[in-house]
């Protein structure tokens, strides 16, 4: 080799060493899938010229399935090169540059193959595919490649267990809805969404009417049953876009986005109705009865702008007294203006 070819490729790969650098601190500033996602399957792919970037992962348990449908939805048939498999193929777990049977149906013309390994584990893999047959040959160094996927290896468990402590840290144990930290959480995110989008936002504040009656009665274990039904009947009859929040004791918050003062009273006199018609179960496995009463309110996407939490469930909760004073299973529209 010339000395001119020489200096060439070393200035090659010292461009790509660069390139590898700067790509691996992008992955490991990634906290959520959707970043970690649109780094792998679009950042990468453009960055090194390569056609795509495919990963199977290993997950028996669905723990990583779990993990990113909570933050976006159903991953079958997303727009992601990314396949979650329960079982792992002893042939899948080497190094390898694909061979014409394994792109035969994958629509490439050369690919390479590497294992992701966390902890001395195999997990998956990932491949690089490319439109060029030179692309990947047998005899080039992976290397290069394979610290990246080890590094793709570390994110993928980072964002897992960030998603994992930030759900713990968010939901209330008993109901496994938001906490009152998650709902604000959610609140502050929902709130900006409407500003920018200059959308509406239904607010609910539901207290179950004569609570310490039913614990009293039929005992606080069945009291307990009573809150985890109430929560899953409430997230039945929602859309999965609306958020449900424990707030306290027997005291549930309500976020329905993009909902007009119309609707939220048709809907929150059909969740009064379905509650008041449900037969909630004790510990006996007795059917028992359980009314709440509630506090609603719409803001727009203006209203919002000088509102904060506190407020708004001050006024909701103004309501929801006029509702138990007058008799319980009622909700109550709010005044945002007077005061
Ligand atoms: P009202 O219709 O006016 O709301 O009457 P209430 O009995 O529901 O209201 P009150 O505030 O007097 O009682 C609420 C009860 O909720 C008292 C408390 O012991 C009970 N409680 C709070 N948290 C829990 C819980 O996690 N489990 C159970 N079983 N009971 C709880
Ligand atoms: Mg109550
Ligand atoms: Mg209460």
């Amino acid at each position: 080799m010339d000395i001119e070819t020489l200096v060439k490729n070393a200035s090659r790969n010292e461009k790509l060493l660069h390139q590898l650098q700067a790509m691996e601190l992008r992955l490991l500033s990634c906290r959520r899938w959707q970043e970690l996602f649109d780094v792998l399957f679009v950042e990468l792919p453009k960055t090194f010229a390569i056609a795509q970037l495919e990963i199977v992962v290993i997950d028996p348990d669905n723990r990583a399935r779990a993990s990113i449908e909570r933050q976006l939805g159903p991953i079958d048939g997303s727009k992601w090169p990314l396949r979650l498999s329960r079982q792992l193929y002893t042939s899948d777990t080497k190094s390898k540059i694909l061979n014409e049977q394994d792109l035969a149906h994958l629509g490439f013309a050369s690919g390479l193959q590497l294992p992701l390994i966390k902890q001395e584990q195999y997990f998956g893999l990932v491949r690089f595919m490319s439109k060029s047959l030179k692309r990947f040959q047998p005899d080039m160094a992976t290397d290069f490649l394979a610290h990246l996927v080890a590094v793709i290896a570390a994110c993928f468990e980072l964002v897992m267990q960030t998603e994992e402590i930030a759900r713990l840290a968010y939901t209330d144990p008993l109901t496994e809805v938001t906490n009152r930290r998650g709902f604000r959480h959610a609140f502050q995110q929902e709130v900006a969404r409407a500003k920018r989008q200059n959308t509406s936002i239904g607010f609910a504040l539901l207290d179950i009417d004569h609570f310490k009656i039913i614990n009293d009665t039929h005992g606080h274990l069945s009291g307990d049953r009573v809150l985890k039904q109430l929560c899953s009947v409430l997230t039945q009859v929602l859309r999965p876009t609306d958020h449900v929040g424990r707030m306290g004791g027997e005291e549930f918050m309500l976020l329905l986005p993009d909902c007009d003062a119309g609707h939220l009273l048709i809907i929150m006199e059909r969740v009064r109705d379905i509650i008041a018609h449900t037969p909630f179960i004790n510990v006996s496995d007795e059917a028992m009865v359980v009314t709440v009463s509630g506090g609603i309110g719409c803001l727009d996407g203006n209203s919002l702008m000088d509102m904060s939490l506190e407020n708004i469930i001050s006024y909701l909760d103004d309501s929801l007294y006029a509702a138990k004073s007058s008799g319980r299973n009622k909700m109550i529209e709010a005044d945002f203006i007077k005061q």
